[in-house]
């Protein structure tokens, strides 16, 4: 038994704000990311590598709001984060304000095998990928016109703006999965949200608000407005529900997303997965890029509620 789930950011996604082609390629995008992950868990590879897989196949799409088409800061550049755990041994890493890395999730793997801390920032983060050899992209390979537009439309304003707030493209990038081991992993990268300032960081690359990842409960990758997230600590929570007071992992996620987010005003979504099988796709948005898979079954993709 194995299962893997992907997301590709959840928010105002609604089918008129997509064509049939542009709908095609979304699809295909997960389709072939989770098919990376997929790849790795058939033959008998690790939950860690998995999620890594599909996390770095999203961030190679310019589609998603992740490495390869992630959105404008305030000054016109890409800040990057992202975060991976190991349901195994809750060993974590996470990278935050990352600039020119090719695969955020590979940096904070990195962090996690080999150093001794769980989260480094900007320049110091960037010097470790340099020290262990990752790509390098220059800006123009992380360009997209979309995104710029997006950017240029509010850039001389106090604005921020959530890549899937009333907009037509989405972000942050997410898998969680359970290997034929029995161990759970998940990561999640993101390039954050359009004009922010102030070397502003959200919930994905924070262990515990945007992933988070034991084999005694569940795995989770989040999206949606960060600071919600943060406040809420989505996935450790969802994690706590199952462990302290017997939830399913169903229950578990639909009390912290539909009921508890809700009600500070927190607008979003989570994948996750427990040791038993079970995936629970569930965001309080009107639409969120998610697939998921389960040996013997076959792949779901799905956009909207
Ligand atoms: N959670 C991400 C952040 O706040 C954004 C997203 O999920 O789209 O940075």
């Amino acid at each position: 038994m194995f299962t893997i789930a992907i997301h590709g950011g959840a928010g105002t996604i609604l089918p008129s704000d997509l064509t049939a082609e542009k709908e095609i390629l979304y699809r295909n995008g997960l389709d072939s990311a989770i098919r990376a992950g997929i790849n790795i868990l058939e033959s008998k590879g690790t939950a860690m590598d998995a999620v890594t897989a599909a996390v770095t196949a999203l961030e190679n799409n310019p589609l998603f709001n992740a490495g390869k088409g992630s959105v404008f800061n305030h000054l016109g550049r890409h800040e990057m984060d992202a975060s991976i755990m190991d349901g195994k041994n809750l060993a974590a890493g996470a990278v935050t304000c990352v600039t020119g890395v090719k695969n955020p999730v590979q940096l904070a793997r990195l962090v996690m095998e080999k150093t001794e801390h769980v989260m480094l920032c900007g320049s110091g983060a960037e010097e470790l990928a340099h020290q262990f050899k990752l790509p390098f992209e220059s800006p123009e390979y992380f360009f997209d016109s979309f995104r710029h537009d997006q950017w240029i439309a509010i850039r001389d304003s106090e604005a921020t703006q959530l890549d899937h707030s009333g907009e037509k493209k989405f972000g942050t990038v997410g898998a969680v999965a359970c290997d034929m081991h029995g161990n759970l992993a998940a990561a999640t990268s993101t390039g954050g949200m359009t004009n922010k300032k102030y070397n502003r960081i959200g919930d994905t690359p924070v262990i515990g608000a945007g992933t988070y990842a034991s084999d005694s409960s569940c795995a989770v990758s989040c999206t949606g407005h960060g600071e919600f997230f943060l406040r809420a600590v989505v996935a450790y929570d969802i994690a706590c529900l199952m462990q302290y007071k017997g939830c399913s992992l169903e229950e578990a996620c639909r009390i912290v997303v539909l009921d508890k987010l809700v009600k500070i005003g927190g607008e979003g979504g989570v994948i996750a997965a427990d040791t038993k099988g079970n995936i629970s796709l569930v965001f309080n948005s009107a639409g969120m890029y998610r697939a998921s898979f389960k040996a013997g079954e076959m792949v779901q993709t799905a956009i909207y509620r």
